[in-house]
């Protein structure tokens, strides 16, 4: 099952949407994005809150 992410789900106004097969995969990817385009650097914090808003893909 493919999961995605998407960062208006967190309230950032930015049409990327990452998808991964696995949440591990997905994580790694959405920390990447976070950095490249928002400077941000995933904390455990975040992690934990950006898992919350993951779902299957395509919905
Ligand atoms: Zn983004």
């Amino acid at each position: 099952m493919t999961l995605e992410f998407r960062c208006r789900d967190v309230g950032v106004a930015c049409k990327n949407i990452a998808k991964a097969e696995t949440a591990e995969e997905l994580v790694a990817a959405v920390a990447e994005h976070a950095k490249d385009k928002h400077g941000v650097e995933l904390n455990q914090t975040l992690v934990a809150y950006a898992l919350t808003k993951v779902r299957p893909a395509g919905g």
